[in-house]
Protein backbone atom coordinates (compact mmCIF):
# COMPACT_ATOMS: atom_id res chain seq x y z
CA UNK A 1 0.00 0.00 0.00
CA UNK A 2 1.25 3.28 -0.80
CA UNK A 3 4.25 2.88 -3.12
CA UNK A 4 4.24 6.20 -3.69
CA UNK A 5 5.33 7.45 -0.68
CA UNK A 6 8.64 7.07 -0.02
CA UNK A 7 10.27 7.28 3.55
CA UNK A 8 7.32 8.17 5.61
CA UNK A 9 7.16 4.22 6.67
CA UNK A 10 5.45 4.94 10.32
CA UNK A 11 3.04 7.09 8.66
CA UNK A 12 2.18 4.59 6.30
CA UNK A 13 1.98 1.47 8.42
CA UNK A 14 -0.14 3.93 10.67
CA UNK A 15 -2.69 4.57 7.88
CA UNK A 16 -2.60 1.12 6.97
CA UNK A 17 -3.77 0.07 9.97
CA UNK A 18 -6.81 2.51 9.90
CA UNK A 19 -7.98 1.19 6.67
CA UNK A 20 -7.46 -2.29 7.53
CA UNK A 21 -9.41 -2.05 10.86
CA UNK A 22 -11.53 0.05 9.83
CA UNK A 23 -11.06 2.52 12.10
CA UNK A 24 -10.47 5.83 9.90
CA UNK A 25 -10.69 8.93 12.00
CA UNK A 26 -12.83 11.55 10.79
CA UNK A 27 -10.43 14.53 10.93
CA UNK A 28 -6.56 14.19 10.86
CA UNK A 29 -4.01 16.66 11.21
CA UNK A 30 -0.80 15.95 9.21
CA UNK A 31 1.88 18.19 10.87
CA UNK A 32 5.52 18.69 9.55
CA UNK A 33 8.10 20.49 7.61
CA UNK A 34 7.65 21.77 4.43
CA UNK A 35 8.36 19.26 1.70
CA UNK A 36 8.01 15.80 3.73
CA UNK A 37 5.25 14.86 1.57
CA UNK A 38 2.23 15.59 3.43
CA UNK A 39 -0.18 16.93 0.53
CA UNK A 40 1.00 13.51 -1.43
CA UNK A 41 0.36 11.77 1.71
CA UNK A 42 -3.52 13.21 2.22
CA UNK A 43 -4.30 12.36 -1.40
CA UNK A 44 -2.87 8.86 -1.60
CA UNK A 45 -4.79 8.06 1.89
CA UNK A 46 -8.09 9.31 0.24
CA UNK A 47 -7.11 7.58 -3.30
CA UNK A 48 -6.75 4.09 -0.81
CA UNK A 49 -10.12 4.74 0.98
CA UNK A 50 -11.88 4.82 -2.44
CA UNK A 51 -9.99 2.56 -4.52
CA UNK A 52 -11.95 0.24 -6.22
CA UNK A 53 -8.88 -2.34 -7.30
CA UNK A 54 -9.02 -5.09 -5.06
CA UNK A 55 -5.80 -6.69 -3.51
CA UNK A 56 -2.37 -4.79 -4.03
CA UNK A 57 -1.21 -2.27 -4.94
CA UNK A 58 -3.68 -0.01 -3.28
CA UNK A 59 -4.37 2.62 -4.36
CA UNK A 60 -3.83 1.49 -7.77
CA UNK A 61 -3.13 4.86 -9.56
CA UNK A 62 -5.18 3.39 -12.23
CA UNK A 63 -8.85 3.44 -12.15
CA UNK A 64 -11.56 5.92 -12.25
CA UNK A 65 -11.35 6.48 -8.92
CA UNK A 66 -7.49 7.06 -8.67
CA UNK A 67 -7.29 8.72 -11.72
CA UNK A 68 -10.29 11.23 -10.69
CA UNK A 69 -8.34 11.92 -7.40
CA UNK A 70 -4.89 12.59 -9.28
CA UNK A 71 -6.14 15.09 -10.77
CA UNK A 72 -8.25 16.58 -8.10
CA UNK A 73 -11.43 17.15 -9.48
CA UNK A 74 -12.95 13.90 -8.33
CA UNK A 75 -17.15 14.46 -7.17
CA UNK A 76 -16.46 13.63 -3.59
CA UNK A 77 -13.17 15.42 -2.95
CA UNK A 78 -13.13 18.72 -1.90
CA UNK A 79 -9.54 20.95 -2.14
CA UNK A 80 -9.24 23.83 0.08
CA UNK A 81 -5.85 26.15 -0.10
CA UNK A 82 -4.73 29.20 0.44
CA UNK A 83 -5.91 31.74 -2.01
CA UNK A 84 -5.26 35.27 -3.00
CA UNK A 85 -8.69 36.99 -2.72
CA UNK A 86 -11.11 37.45 -5.89
CA UNK A 87 -13.20 40.22 -4.30
CA UNK A 88 -11.05 42.77 -4.93
CA UNK A 89 -11.64 46.46 -4.24
CA UNK A 90 -10.94 48.04 -7.64
CA UNK A 91 -12.78 44.76 -8.85
CA UNK A 92 -11.42 45.08 -12.50
CA UNK A 93 -11.95 42.42 -14.86
CA UNK A 94 -8.35 42.45 -15.92
CA UNK A 95 -7.39 41.75 -12.48
CA UNK A 96 -9.76 39.17 -11.51
CA UNK A 97 -8.16 37.38 -14.72
CA UNK A 98 -4.93 37.74 -13.25
CA UNK A 99 -5.71 36.15 -10.10
CA UNK A 100 -8.12 33.69 -11.60
CA UNK A 101 -4.56 32.35 -13.66
CA UNK A 102 -2.63 32.02 -10.66
CA UNK A 103 -5.45 30.02 -9.30
CA UNK A 104 -5.18 27.72 -12.02
CA UNK A 105 -1.79 28.05 -12.22
CA UNK A 106 -1.43 26.70 -8.53
CA UNK A 107 -3.77 23.60 -9.00
CA UNK A 108 -2.02 22.86 -12.53
CA UNK A 109 1.54 22.43 -10.33
CA UNK A 110 -0.46 20.25 -7.98
CA UNK A 111 -1.49 18.23 -10.32
CA UNK A 112 1.56 17.73 -12.35
CA UNK A 113 4.47 18.64 -9.75
CA UNK A 114 3.49 18.88 -6.27
CA UNK A 115 7.19 19.11 -5.18
CA UNK A 116 7.61 22.06 -6.41
CA UNK A 117 6.99 25.58 -4.36
CA UNK A 118 4.03 28.16 -6.12
CA UNK A 119 4.57 31.62 -5.21
CA UNK A 120 1.31 33.77 -5.46
CA UNK A 121 1.65 38.00 -6.07
CA UNK A 122 0.01 38.82 -3.35
CA UNK A 123 -0.94 37.42 0.42
CA UNK A 124 -2.85 33.95 0.43
CA UNK A 125 -4.87 32.85 2.99
CA UNK A 126 -7.67 30.22 3.39
CA UNK A 127 -11.10 32.38 3.06
CA UNK A 128 -14.02 32.14 4.74
CA UNK A 129 -16.09 31.49 1.15
CA UNK A 130 -13.83 28.19 0.70
CA UNK A 131 -14.96 26.60 4.03
CA UNK A 132 -19.08 28.08 3.29
CA UNK A 133 -18.64 26.10 -0.35
CA UNK A 134 -16.86 23.32 1.74
CA UNK A 135 -19.75 22.97 4.25
CA UNK A 136 -22.44 23.21 1.06
CA UNK A 137 -20.60 20.56 -0.46
CA UNK A 138 -20.95 18.14 2.78
CA UNK A 139 -24.50 18.89 2.96
CA UNK A 140 -24.75 16.70 -0.61
CA UNK A 141 -25.43 12.98 -0.89
CA UNK A 142 -21.80 11.68 -1.66
CA UNK A 143 -21.97 11.01 -5.90
CA UNK A 144 -19.97 7.79 -6.18
CA UNK A 145 -17.19 7.46 -3.06
CA UNK A 146 -17.22 5.41 -0.47
CA UNK A 147 -15.53 8.36 1.93
CA UNK A 148 -15.77 11.77 1.03
CA UNK A 149 -12.45 13.48 1.57
CA UNK A 150 -11.54 16.96 2.14
CA UNK A 151 -7.92 18.27 2.31
CA UNK A 152 -7.35 21.77 4.12
CA UNK A 153 -3.64 22.40 2.93
CA UNK A 154 -1.73 24.56 5.23
CA UNK A 155 -4.29 24.97 7.53
CA UNK A 156 -2.72 27.27 9.67
CA UNK A 157 -3.32 30.22 6.87
CA UNK A 158 -7.06 30.07 8.01
CA UNK A 159 -8.02 33.17 9.56
CA UNK A 160 -9.91 33.71 12.97
CA UNK A 161 -13.90 33.64 10.91
CA UNK A 162 -12.68 30.52 8.83
CA UNK A 163 -11.47 28.91 11.40
CA UNK A 164 -14.34 29.29 13.37
CA UNK A 165 -16.76 27.88 10.87
CA UNK A 166 -13.87 25.03 10.02
CA UNK A 167 -14.48 24.21 13.95
CA UNK A 168 -18.67 23.76 13.25
CA UNK A 169 -17.93 21.31 10.95
CA UNK A 170 -15.41 19.34 12.78
CA UNK A 171 -17.79 18.92 15.59
CA UNK A 172 -20.33 17.57 14.00
CA UNK A 173 -19.00 15.72 10.83
CA UNK A 174 -21.07 14.29 8.19
CA UNK A 175 -21.20 10.32 7.84
CA UNK A 176 -18.53 8.73 5.41
CA UNK A 177 -16.14 12.14 5.90
CA UNK A 178 -12.30 12.09 5.88
CA UNK A 179 -10.99 15.88 6.65
CA UNK A 180 -7.05 16.09 6.35
CA UNK A 181 -5.52 18.91 7.82
CA UNK A 182 -1.88 19.26 6.85
CA UNK A 183 0.09 22.30 8.04
CA UNK A 184 3.94 23.58 9.30
CA UNK A 185 2.71 25.59 11.80
CA UNK A 186 0.56 23.60 14.52
CA UNK A 187 1.18 26.42 16.98
CA UNK A 188 -0.98 28.72 14.52
CA UNK A 189 -4.31 26.22 14.25
CA UNK A 190 -6.68 26.68 17.41
CA UNK A 191 -6.38 24.28 19.90
CA UNK A 192 -9.84 23.58 19.48
CA UNK A 193 -9.36 22.38 16.27
CA UNK A 194 -6.52 20.25 17.29
CA UNK A 195 -8.13 18.51 19.84
CA UNK A 196 -10.50 16.78 17.24
CA UNK A 197 -8.42 15.92 14.64
CA UNK A 198 -6.02 12.55 15.31
CA UNK A 199 -2.18 14.22 14.90
CA UNK A 200 0.12 12.61 12.68
CA UNK A 201 3.53 13.93 12.45
CA UNK A 202 5.84 13.64 9.15
CA UNK A 203 9.63 13.46 10.25
CA UNK A 204 11.64 15.30 7.87
CA UNK A 205 13.19 12.59 5.14
CA UNK A 206 15.91 11.15 5.78
CA UNK A 207 19.05 11.56 3.12
CA UNK A 208 18.91 8.18 1.94
CA UNK A 209 15.17 8.70 1.14
CA UNK A 210 15.98 11.84 -0.29
CA UNK A 211 18.45 10.38 -2.35
CA UNK A 212 16.25 7.09 -3.38
CA UNK A 213 13.60 9.56 -4.68
CA UNK A 214 15.48 11.58 -6.83
CA UNK A 215 17.44 8.75 -8.31
CA UNK A 216 14.67 6.06 -8.85
CA UNK A 217 11.78 8.38 -9.03
CA UNK A 218 13.91 11.19 -11.55
CA UNK A 219 16.56 10.10 -12.62
CA UNK A 220 18.52 12.14 -11.32
CA UNK A 221 22.67 11.21 -11.36
CA UNK A 222 23.61 9.66 -8.41
CA UNK A 223 26.28 12.63 -7.66
CA UNK A 224 23.99 15.30 -7.94
CA UNK A 225 21.02 13.38 -6.04
CA UNK A 226 23.99 12.89 -2.97
CA UNK A 227 24.84 16.83 -2.70
CA UNK A 228 21.35 17.87 -3.35
CA UNK A 229 20.17 15.56 -0.33
CA UNK A 230 22.90 16.38 1.77
CA UNK A 231 21.62 20.01 1.65
CA UNK A 232 18.10 20.10 1.86
CA UNK A 233 17.40 19.31 5.40
CA UNK A 234 14.86 16.70 5.00
CA UNK A 235 12.76 19.16 2.77
CA UNK A 236 12.06 16.83 -0.44
CA UNK A 237 10.88 20.75 -2.48
CA UNK A 238 14.27 22.36 -1.82
CA UNK A 239 16.11 18.77 -2.79
CA UNK A 240 14.83 18.66 -6.45
CA UNK A 241 15.00 22.10 -6.93
CA UNK A 242 18.53 21.83 -5.80
CA UNK A 243 18.89 19.49 -9.30
CA UNK A 244 17.57 22.18 -11.52
CA UNK A 245 19.63 23.83 -13.89
CA UNK A 246 17.43 26.88 -13.78
CA UNK A 247 19.59 27.29 -10.19
CA UNK A 248 22.64 28.78 -12.06
CA UNK A 249 21.25 32.44 -12.43
CA UNK A 250 20.41 31.92 -8.21
CA UNK A 251 24.65 30.32 -7.59
CA UNK A 252 25.50 33.68 -9.09
CA UNK A 253 23.68 35.82 -7.24
CA UNK A 254 24.51 33.60 -4.05
CA UNK A 255 28.25 34.20 -5.07
CA UNK A 256 27.90 38.03 -5.32
CA UNK A 257 26.52 37.58 -1.74
CA UNK A 258 29.30 35.54 -0.28
CA UNK A 259 31.90 37.35 -1.70
CA UNK A 260 30.64 40.93 -0.56
CA UNK A 261 30.24 39.46 2.94
CA UNK A 262 34.23 37.77 3.38
CA UNK A 263 34.83 41.24 1.45
CA UNK A 264 33.28 43.14 4.29
CA UNK A 265 31.35 44.90 1.52
CA UNK A 266 28.88 46.70 3.74
CA UNK A 267 28.18 50.05 0.82
CA UNK A 268 28.33 47.77 -1.63
CA UNK A 269 25.55 45.29 -0.58
CA UNK A 270 23.18 48.13 0.28
CA UNK A 271 23.69 50.03 -3.35
CA UNK A 272 22.63 46.19 -4.65
CA UNK A 273 20.03 45.89 -2.15
CA UNK A 274 17.86 49.22 -2.94
CA UNK A 275 17.79 47.80 -5.85
CA UNK A 276 15.99 44.78 -5.12
CA UNK A 277 11.92 44.86 -5.67
CA UNK A 278 8.96 42.86 -7.28
CA UNK A 279 9.85 43.98 -10.11
CA UNK A 280 13.51 43.14 -10.24
CA UNK A 281 13.60 39.92 -8.42
CA UNK A 282 10.97 36.91 -6.90
CA UNK A 283 10.34 35.09 -4.38
CA UNK A 284 11.21 31.86 -5.93
CA UNK A 285 14.65 33.53 -7.42
CA UNK A 286 15.28 34.44 -3.71
CA UNK A 287 14.70 31.38 -2.41
CA UNK A 288 17.05 29.77 -5.08
CA UNK A 289 19.70 31.88 -3.53
CA UNK A 290 19.34 31.13 -0.44
CA UNK A 291 19.20 26.71 -1.16
CA UNK A 292 22.29 28.05 -3.13
CA UNK A 293 24.43 29.63 -0.06
CA UNK A 294 23.39 26.58 1.73
CA UNK A 295 25.45 24.63 -0.71
CA UNK A 296 28.05 26.91 0.13
CA UNK A 297 27.90 26.69 4.24
CA UNK A 298 28.23 23.13 3.73
CA UNK A 299 31.39 23.73 0.78
CA UNK A 300 32.51 25.41 3.73
CA UNK A 301 32.67 22.52 6.31
CA UNK A 302 33.63 20.36 4.07
CA UNK A 303 36.44 22.18 2.43
CA UNK A 304 38.46 21.64 5.96
CA UNK A 305 38.68 17.77 5.90
CA UNK A 306 37.49 17.00 2.41
CA UNK A 307 37.87 19.65 -0.61
CA UNK A 308 37.36 17.40 -3.36
CA UNK A 309 33.81 17.08 -2.19
CA UNK A 310 32.92 20.47 -2.68
CA UNK A 311 30.54 21.28 -4.82
CA UNK A 312 31.66 24.37 -6.10
CA UNK A 313 35.10 23.50 -6.78
CA UNK A 314 35.71 26.33 -9.26
CA UNK A 315 35.31 28.47 -5.99
CA UNK A 316 37.35 26.50 -3.66
CA UNK A 317 39.57 29.08 -3.09
CA UNK A 318 37.22 31.41 -2.22
CA UNK A 319 34.83 29.23 0.22
CA UNK A 320 38.54 27.79 1.92
CA UNK A 321 39.45 31.27 2.62
CA UNK A 322 36.30 31.86 4.04
CA UNK A 323 36.52 28.61 6.52
CA UNK A 324 39.77 29.17 7.96
CA UNK A 325 38.20 33.12 9.14
CA UNK A 326 36.42 31.04 11.56
CA UNK A 327 37.79 28.71 13.98
CA UNK A 328 33.94 27.54 15.14
CA UNK A 329 32.79 27.20 11.60
CA UNK A 330 31.12 23.55 12.53
CA UNK A 331 28.75 24.80 15.55
CA UNK A 332 28.47 28.46 13.67
CA UNK A 333 27.70 27.15 10.24
CA UNK A 334 25.29 24.68 11.68
CA UNK A 335 23.17 28.05 13.38
CA UNK A 336 23.25 29.87 9.81
CA UNK A 337 21.63 26.75 8.28
CA UNK A 338 19.19 27.20 10.70
CA UNK A 339 18.93 30.83 9.82
CA UNK A 340 18.71 29.67 6.39
CA UNK A 341 15.71 27.36 6.72
CA UNK A 342 13.74 29.75 8.91
CA UNK A 343 14.34 32.95 5.80
CA UNK A 344 12.69 29.60 3.57
CA UNK A 345 9.91 29.27 5.41
CA UNK A 346 9.34 33.27 5.85
CA UNK A 347 9.58 33.23 2.02
CA UNK A 348 6.44 31.41 1.78
CA UNK A 349 4.56 34.13 3.67
CA UNK A 350 4.65 37.59 1.92
CA UNK A 351 7.27 39.51 3.29
CA UNK A 352 9.53 42.23 1.81
CA UNK A 353 12.29 40.80 -0.26
CA UNK A 354 15.07 43.80 0.68
CA UNK A 355 14.54 42.88 4.32
CA UNK A 356 15.50 38.95 3.68
CA UNK A 357 18.44 39.69 1.72
CA UNK A 358 19.77 42.06 4.16
CA UNK A 359 19.32 39.59 7.20
CA UNK A 360 21.36 36.94 4.56
CA UNK A 361 24.42 39.33 4.01
CA UNK A 362 24.71 39.72 8.23
CA UNK A 363 24.50 36.17 9.04
CA UNK A 364 26.69 35.36 6.57
CA UNK A 365 29.24 38.03 7.41
CA UNK A 366 29.08 36.73 11.21
CA UNK A 367 30.01 33.68 9.74
CA UNK A 368 32.78 34.47 7.76
CA UNK A 369 33.82 37.35 10.47
CA UNK A 370 32.95 36.31 13.40
CA UNK A 371 35.32 39.03 15.04
CA UNK A 372 34.38 41.67 13.26
CA UNK A 373 32.84 44.51 15.59
CA UNK A 374 29.00 44.78 14.81
ZN1 LIG B 1 -7.57 2.73 -7.78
Amino acid sequence: MFRQIIGQDRVVTLLKRAIESQRVAQAYLFYGNDGVGKFLTALYFGMALNCRHTGEPIPCDECGSCRKFLHLDHPDFVYLYPTINLETKENSDELKNKIQKELDAYLEKRINSPWEDYYFSKRAEIRKESVDQLQRRMELKLHEARYRICIIENADLMNQSTANALLKTLEEPPENTVIILTTEKVSDILPTIISRCQQVYFPPLSRYALENILIDRFNIDAQTARTAALIANGNFKTAFKLTSESISEARESAIDLFQMALQDQEFEFYCKVSKISKETMSSAFLDDVINYLAIMVNDMLISKYNPAAATNIDRADMIGKAATKNPLIEEHATDLLLILEDLHRKLAGHVNLQMISIKLFFALRKLINPLRKA
